[in-house]
């Protein structure tokens, strides 16, 4: 099994202090962006095969890969057996489509050899630790991958670290600037309860907050509900924002 992808469990009991920080964010979150039913988008393998495809894409072209790969061939077998060049030609949309036809591809077969079939609807019955551990043994299915199939399918307690919700946190001071996903996926989990309905909204706020207002580049902090508990706000803008308020204020 291939612990690597997932070694880096978190020792430290985190302070209780962190944990209200975390909490903080989320309810404050959650009532900027709204809260979502924890109801299952699409079936397990097309959540995990979909999921494959959404790395370094955005979702419009993960979502007209996945249909285009699955107008073409039609099942999942089709698809495992399917020409790589052909495979790799119906993804283009999503980026780099060779190695993502190619991870399918075994992972598909890894799935049928293995359970006679291509469903992994079977993880539902699996304890976390166990479900993690099979999915990331998987080609090309990393912690992300796996943590989104099994909230979102399954609601195990896990939580899915993507580029936003690392930006995102990691200002706010829940994680340190040098954590990795895994590390941060542990953090996470540690600080927040183990309850997959506040997961899931964790994570959906998170992104929602890194696409709309915690942007790369320069965050929107004027718009943003956590400039008093956010630590890169704190550090980077607070003093100059009070500064221009006592200057527009003096003026007035
Ligand atoms: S205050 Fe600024 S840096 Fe902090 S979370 Fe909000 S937008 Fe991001």
């Amino acid at each position: 099994m291939p612990k690597a992808k997932t070694k880096a469990l978190l020792q430290v009991e985190p302070s209780p202090a962190l944990r209200a920080k975390a909490m903080e964010v989320y309810e404050r979150l959650v009532q900027l962006h709204g809260a979502m039913p924890l109801v299952p988008r699409r079936e397990p393998m097309h959540e995990l095969i979909s999921t494959m495809l959404s790395h370094r894409t955005n979702g419009r072209n993960e979502d007209l890969a996945y249909a285009r790969m699955w107008q073409r061939f039609g099942s999942w077998e089709a698809i495992r057996d399917a020409p790589l060049e052909e495979l790799t030609e119906a993804l283009t949309p999503a980026n780099f489509s060779g190695a993502k036809a190619l991870n399918i591809q075994a992972t598909l077969r890894r799935i049928i050899e293995a359970r006679g079939e291509a469903s992994i609807d079977f993880l539902r019955e699996l304890s976390t630790d166990e479900a993690m551990a099979w999915l990331v043994a998987l080609p090309g299915v990393g912690v992300k991958t796996a943590t989104l199939t099994l909230l979102f399918c399954f609601h195990k307690i896990v939580i899915p670290v993507d580029t936003h919700l690392h930006r995102v946190d990691g200002r706010i001071g829940l994680i340190g600037p040098k954590d990795s996903a895994v590390v941060a996926h542990d953090i996470l989990l540690s600080l927040l309860p183990a309850d997959p309905y506040v997961l899931f909204n964790f994570h959906i706020a998170n992104l929602r907050h890194g696409q709309k207002i915690c942007v790369w580049g320069t965050p929107r902090c004027e718009r943003c509900p956590l400039t008093d508990i956010c630590d890169w706000y704190q550090q980077n803008r607070a003093s100059s924002d009070n500064r221009a308020s006592i200057r527009s204020h003096d003026k007035s």
